[in-house]
């Protein structure tokens, strides 16, 4: 009778433990939903006023209301510059936000990879020259067809091509490469740039990550680029990777199956 009396003590304990475990795993994701809803809320409420902040400012410096004094320009032109920045900070929180939420939509189709890189290495040519960076692209002549969202692989190869420009120096070069083996297409940007530290791998991927983010940060960025790029590939079931070396180059790369141009009969489909 008295180890079963035991047995009941310790049964009882057990009990109280996982009801005391559950009440806490439901507050946790109480407390996820309203930061996530919070989140939402806020970007919206956020994007609207700045919609009209930046379309105002651009109604000045186009001149429409009257020729920009000289004096005016530079902080005209830093006003701008700053409110693209934080258009692209909310629009990375909002498109995270959805993402992890599975709210964001994919709309998958048969596409040209080729069409795809060259598409987005238009996309970057104006800020590669702007920047003075030669960027080179290396397409196979025949089309390398693959399953996915145009806009979101768009996305990801500009986050690639964007990185690859800011962090390198004024007149270094970048290489874009499409290559297939038959089964599998592959994606990658390289550049000469300052490249990324061993130690920093851990991070590069994640969430608001930034290897530099030191106040002598050359450049702006939000680092959540990665972090997107990355769940978007893997709903592709794609993988993104990279290879670097500090000083040299960093070279990222994705991963797609490919589809033969006979299969693609099955647009739409999930890949
Ligand atoms: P962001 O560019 O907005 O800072 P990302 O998520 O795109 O954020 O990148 C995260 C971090 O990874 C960057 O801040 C940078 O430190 C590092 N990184 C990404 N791409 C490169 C690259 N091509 N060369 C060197 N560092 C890079």
């Amino acid at each position: 009778a008295d180890t079963s009396a035991k047995f009941y003590k310790n049964y009882q304990e057990r009990l109280e433990q996982l009801k005391l475990i559950r009440e806490e795993n439901e507050r946790t994701k109480a407390a996820y939903e309203i930061k996530s809803q919070f989140l939402s809320t806020v970007s919206h409420e956020l994007r609207t006023p700045l919609t009209s902040i930046k379309a105002s400012i651009d109604l000045v410096n186009a001149g429409v209301l009257g020729e920009v004094p000289e004096t005016l320009k530079p902080p005209l032109a830093i006003a701008a510059k700053n409110g693209q920045r934080l258009a692209n900070l909310i629009d990375d929180l909002l498109d995270l936000q959805k993402m992890e939420a599975g709210e964001m939509d994919f709309h998958f189709e048969a596409m040209s990879v080729n069409s795809l890189v060259k598409e987005a290495v238009e996309a970057t040519a104006g800020y590669a020259e702007k920047l003075g960076i030669h960027v080179t692209t290396i397409i196979p002549a025949t089309d390398v067809m693959m399953n996915g969202d145009h806009d979101r692989l768009i996305q990801v190869m500009n986050n690639l091509l964007s990185n690859a420009l800011k962090f390198s120096d004024e007149g270094g070069s970048v290489q874009v490469r499409l290559e297939s083996n038959g089964n599998r297409v592959r994606i990658s940007v390289e550049d000469e740039g300052v490249g990324i530290p061993a130690d920093a791998r851990e991070r590069v991927f994640g969430k608001f990550s930034q290897v530099d983010s030191s106040d002598i940060r050359k450049v702006g960025g939000t680092g959540l680029g990665l972090n997107i790029s990355k769940q978007i590939v893997e709903r592709h079931k794609g993988t993104i990777d990279y290879e670097s070396e500090q000083g040299v180059g960093s070279t990222f790369f994705v991963e797609f199956d490919q589809v033969q141009q006979e299969d693609t009969g099955e647009t739409g489909s999930d890949p």
